[in-house]
């Protein structure tokens, strides 16, 4: 945490506002963990105490925080079910693990009001609670605590699943081919291989995730808030009022507030910045795909050779467990790197939001998550994006045709198609125009922070909504 935080913080709570205090609840993949943790960060500078409960999975490291206050329970994951490729099945059986030991941890969490960090009284204003956590059951009839749902997703990836449940009863599912590129009629400009599906053992697990966490949980919460903002997602945002008339805040993007502390759960490789300061302005393409999405060693080498040979300088993140089958870069053939001289540099892991901030990055082939896709935006860095799973073919598709920033790869990975976009977006003209377009685009997000501007009034509202409950 920032010391102007701190004191934003200590003000605050000096101007006489009720102390208040908000327990979070983190879903423990990275994706949800940075949004949590940077929501508890904007309450926390406007003076509200934070507590957070969290699964020992995955634990956000708390040394990064001292001034919040940290629960954690067992989550009875063992090490096999831990280490699961199939989201579904990971997130159906925290679900299913989650129900007693966080009951029996929120209870103790209110017995004691104590801000243990501030040495002070505080009264529980709500739980904040990740979408993927079906919650519904979970608080104890006693407690009576009003809850309000963090979804990490955009607002038009949440319509697309909002809209799966029906397309599975009336047999649209049954019927999908994830090479269509027919128009969905009902999700405008998504093509049936858009839509935001899993792979998964568990296909009929999924839809009754879906149903549960996406539509039935969203009727009930008091509130969502959004990490997303509305000159991004007007229409979305107009279609989600009409068909969820609960409140919605939409305060995004979180981590353009401040420059948080770091919640990552890798160890960040900090030669991804000094090898950065080396390049020209504007030279260097940055790949990465995540923290869940993985490759075939086929493809791991396409994109190796059609980074090479575009002869443009490349930062790509490898991490470990990315590629099927192999302990890290062992596929590459011998002496790839030192053959490029100097002009390619592969980290496990990379401080991203610096990254995309520094002034030699000119490009991002990401994997579409949607905090890689704020993170671009906010960094006026256009994209190509690629992919796998989930909201991220929705977040894509926005990408390429609507807010029109970044090229789709929608071919097979080969080495020739990628280093053809490569070359589209670092030097191309239309390359050009979706860096002016995603400029303005990061202009936007400057105004709608700012005092006045509708990420922060929705704060705002969110603030008087807690302190109200
Ligand atoms: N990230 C990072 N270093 C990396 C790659 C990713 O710190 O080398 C962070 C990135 O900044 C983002 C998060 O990990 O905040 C990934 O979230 P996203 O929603 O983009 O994708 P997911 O990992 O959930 O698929």
């Amino acid at each position: 945490m920032e010391s102007h935080q701190r004191e934003s913080h200590l003000q605050h709570t000096k101007l006489g506002r009720r102390r208040c205090r908000v327990i979070l609840f983190p879903f423990p993949l990275q994706g949800h963990i940075n949004p949590m943790l940077q929501l508890a960060s904007i309450l926390y500078s406007r003076g509200i105490s934070i507590t957070i409960i969290h699964t020992k999975f995955n634990s956000p490291n708390s040394s990064n925080y001292p001034h919040f206050n940290f629960f954690s329970f067992q989550d009875g994951l063992s090490e096999i079910e831990a280490s699961t490729a199939d989201v579904v099945s990971l997130t159906s059986l925290l679900n299913i693990k989650f129900l007693v030991p966080f009951q029996d941890c929120l209870v103790k969490v209110l017995s004691n009001n104590v801000d243990h960090q501030e040495n002070s009284d505080s009264s529980t204003g709500c739980l904040i609670v990740d979408a993927a956590w079906n919650i519904t059951q979970a608080i104890p009839e006693t407690c009576k605590l009003p809850w309000i749902t963090l979804r990490t997703t955009s607002v038009c990836s949440f319509l697309a699943f909002a809209a799966l449940p029906l397309l599975q009863e009336n047999g649209a599912l049954a019927m999908f081919d994830s090479k269509s590129e027919a128009l969905l009629p009902e999700l405008p400009p998504l093509r049936v291989k858009d839509l935001p599906l899993v792979k998964t053992d568990h296909p009929e697990t999924f839809v009754q995730l879906v149903s549960d966490l996406v539509v039935n949980q969203i009727k009930i919460s008091s509130g969502v808030i959004w990490n997303s903002f509305q000159a991004l997602e007007q229409d979305s945002l107009n279609k989600l009022h009409q068909d969820f008339p609960i409140p919605m805040f939409p305060i995004g993007p979180f981590h353009n507030y401040f420059t948080a502390s770091s919640s990552s759960l890798l160890s960040q490789d900090q030669t991804s910045i000094s090898w950065l300061d080396k390049q020209a302005p504007n030279s260097v393409i940055y790949v990465s795909f995540g923290s869940i999405a993985k490759v075939n060693k086929t493809e791991f080498l396409e994109i190796a050779w059609g980074l090479a040979n575009t002869n443009l300088p490349f930062l790509w993140v490898v991490r470990t467990g990315l590629v099927h089958g192999a302990e890290w870069i062992d596929p590459l053939p011998e002496r790839f790197l030192e053959k490029l001289s100097g002009r390619g540099h592969i980290v496990k892991w990379a401080p991203q939001p610096q990254v995309l901030a520094h002034s030699a990055i000119g490009g991002f082939w990401t994997h579409s998550g949607w905090n890689s896709t704020l993170e671009s935006i906010c960094e006026g860095v256009p994209m190509i994006c690629q992919p796998y799973f989930g909201d991220q073919m929705v977040n894509a598709r926005y990408v390429s045709d609507v807010w029109r920033v970044g090229f789709h790869l929608e071919r097979r990975l080969e080495r020739g198609e990628i280093e053809k976009v490569i070359r589209r977006l670092m030097v191309g003209i239309e390359g050009q125009e979706m860096r002016d377009r995603i400029v303005s685009l990061k202009e936007k997000v400057d105004v709608c922070l700012r005092q006045g501007g509708s990420s922060h009034q929705a704060l705002e509202k969110l603030i008087n909504y807690i302190m109200s409950l």
